[in-house]
């Protein structure tokens, strides 16, 4: 399978998957539907596509970088539950790069912005 290709199908994979997989999580939907592309080869393919800004990497959850298709600026939610993640979007707090470099005169290059907790779903289970 040629690089493009390999590409293409790593990059539906994600876009199929709401919740932020992994490059594992990734790997093993592959695997389960009889593709042979290595957990090295997603990996590659993941952190080429998130250098060039096509996707975006999380860093820091877990132990496991997270990808995300969603390269539109937007903040995280992630369960303690459940591990999902999921998009919070910045309509919620527009201005925060604006007003931490007002506040501290230092520039911004880029954020991640995180929440933890539990949602939606695991809180009606809780019920
Ligand atoms: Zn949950
Ligand atoms: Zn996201």
């Amino acid at each position: 399978m040629n690089y493009s290709k390999q590409k293409e199908i790593i990059y539906k994979t994600l876009t199929d998957n709401v919740v932020h997989p992994s490059a594992e999580y990734i790997y093993e939907i592959l695997k389960k539907a009889g593709s042979n592309i290595s957990l090295a080869t997603v990996y590659r393919n993941l952190n080429k596509m998130a250098s060039c800004g096509y996707i975006k990497k999380i860093e820091g959850l877990e132990d496991k970088a997270h990808f995300d298709h969603n390269t539109f600026e937007h903040y995280h939610f992630i369960c303690q539950k459940c591990g999902n993640i999921y998009d919070i979007q910045k309509e919620i707090a527009p201005d925060i790069v604006q007003k931490t470099q007002e506040k501290t005169g230092f520039i911004i290059n880029s954020h991640d912005v995180v929440f933890h907790g539990i949602c939606l779903e695991c809180k009606k289970k809780e019920r």
